[in-house]
């Protein structure tokens, strides 16, 4: 890592520049992406459900090892990917805890990175998650860049998704980020594409520091025909000095990111 001399913004040792993805629901299209990915030499997290939502495919345990034995990490996203915020007790330690489990013996590895289905949780799903030994949890909150944050309530910077406008309005009300709401009104909001804004929003952390983190699943992107979409996305991101790129579990174990952890 290289991140002294001639940047003529912020980034530092302890603030650095990271690019990391995350890609949910294990479809079978996801070696379609993992193939995008490792072409262009950026890593992944695969968070897989052991049951796909709606009744999809998911990818079987030769593709779960062979993907892991490259170097993407696999991740919990539940057993049946279940909304998880309204559950309690035995079904909600179920999709959480069994979820974990199961990964790791079809694996023969650790397992320590969650992702809640569609983004829901709450306080009694966070000590759940934390209770079944998951060092880390993913979110859908979006248009994120910076390293502090709560382990189980990892953000994101943008899904590979055609969002409008008042979707990312949206999710940042729900977030109550007021000053990124600002930022989104008065700036981002003119990018046409999310394509660009993905651009932009990576420009300012080579300019300033922090995580770039891109999201999505390989379902949507064959669904709506995303692919040279995200081809182009990964370019702009890929093979730049003085990135650090990461998958999500490894994110959480740099020591400039654990400094800054909330929790
Ligand atoms: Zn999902």
């Amino acid at each position: 890592m290289n991140l002294s001399e001639d940047r003529a913004g912020l980034a530092t040792v302890s603030n650095p520049i990271i690019v990391t993805t995350s890609w949910d629901d294990s479809d079978p299209l996801d070696l379609r992406l993992a193939d995008m990915l490792r072409t262009k030499a950026v890593p992944g997290s695969f968070f897989v459900p052991l049951t796909g939502p709606d009744g999809r495919p998911t990818l079987g345990p030769g593709d779960l090892r062979s993907l892991q034995a490259e170097g993407f990490e696999i991740g919990a996203h539940t057993v049946s990917h279940r909304t998880l915020a309204p559950l309690r007790g035995e079904q909600l330690w179920t999709e959480v805890h069994r979820s974990k489990e199961v990964l790791e013996n079809m694996l023969g590895h650790d397992v320590p990175m969650f992702c809640y289905p569609k983004g829901s949780y709450n306080q009694r799903t966070i000590r759940a998650v934390e209770k079944a030994g998951f060092e880390g949890a993913r979110t859908v909150r979006m248009l994120s860049r910076g390293l502090r944050f709560n382990r189980y309530e990892m953000p994101t910077t943008l899904q590979a998704f055609p969002h409008t406008p008042l979707n990312y309005l949206r999710n940042l009300g729900k977030q109550g980020d007021f000053p990124s709401f600002y930022s989104y009104v008065t700036d981002l909001r003119a990018c046409e594409t999310w394509v660009q804004l993905g651009q932009k929003l990576f420009d300012r952390v080579l300019r300033e520091g922090g995580i770039w983190h891109l999201y999505g699943h390989s379902w949507e992107l064959g669904e709506l025909n995303l692919w040279e979409q995200l081809a182009e996305m990964l370019d702009y991101v890929a093979g730049r000095p003085g990135v650090t790129y990461l998958t999500n579990g490894q994110v959480l174990r740099q020591p400039s990111v654990q400094q800054q952890l909330t929790n």
